[in-house]
């Protein structure tokens, strides 16, 4: 689903090591910001070769469809190695590049800890990659372009979020789009150890869901956090009930 120049730049693109990951922190956002008539998109890292199930090119098909479930407008894999994602200028200019190309005005990376090295590389490699974009003597055939604003999906991160975002419409939409990695999520003999029921995934989802709603008084919602401090204009107009 690759975007054509005379296309509009999108307003968001999340960047993550793998398929799925988009889905497993921040599809009901890309759903509510769809919702909202923005433009959004998905940048994976990878082609998930490596995974213990389904081959990249089962894996590629899962994408897109869950792409059409989550309605963005653009959705590519680049080629970095699966289990090897590493911060290089390689790699830091092949997502550069993708930056020119769609513009973003907001990124969304993965948090910068976690158990999975691709996934803590990737939050740096995105946001190197970020600041490389706007640097005009960088050469990538496209014009210098730097994102206003980056913000860290946090949902698997035991840490405080910054601020969340309202998916209570989007709930099953989200759900629908990670089970449409069917190779990784639908109950299977190979690698039943470590994948966990598809039942349970959904409840795991919804608990999560509704946790982080609870934080601000709505029913499901998705963490993320900001390195930046928050600017208030109004005080009479700060979301989220004190008492
Ligand atoms: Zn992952």
């Amino acid at each position: 689903m690759p975007l054509e120049p005379t296309q509009a730049p999108l307003d968001i693109l999340a960047i993550a090591a793998h398929r799925d990951d988009v889905e497993q922190t921040c599809g009901g956002t890309l759903l509510r910001m769809k919702s909202l008539g923005l433009r959004a998109g998905i940048l994976d890292l990878t082609q998930g070769e490596a995974g213990t199930r389904g081959s990249a090119e089962e894996r590629a098909a899962e994408a897109a469809e869950a792409a059409r479930i989550l309605k963005v407008d653009f959705r590519q894999a680049l080629d970095i190695p699966d289990g090897r994602v590493e911060n290089t200028w390689e790699n830091r200019l092949k997502i550069a590049a993708v930056l020119r190309r769609t513009r973003p005005r907001v990124v969304i990376l993965p948090y910068w800890t976690g158990r999975h090295p691709d996934h803590y590389t990737a939050s740096t490699l995105g946001y190197e990659a970020c600041f490389l974009a706007g640097l005009a003597k960088v050469e990538t055939g496209t014009p210098p372009h730097r994102p206003f604003k980056i913000v860290y999906a946090s949902l698997y991160a035991d840490v405080r979020p910054s601020f969340v975002v309202d998916i209570s419409e989007h709930i099953e939409a989200r759900f629908a789009a990670l089970m449409a990695y069917r190779s990784q999520y639908a109950n299977q003999t190979s690698g039943s150890g470590l994948f966990v029921p598809e039942e349970e995934i959904r409840e795991r989802i919804l608990a999560m869901a509704r946790h982080y709603g609870l934080l601000a008084g709505v029913r499901y919602a998705e963490p993320f956090v900001q390195k930046e401090v928050g600017l208030v204009d109004d005080l009479t107009l700060i979301p989220v009930p004190s008492i």
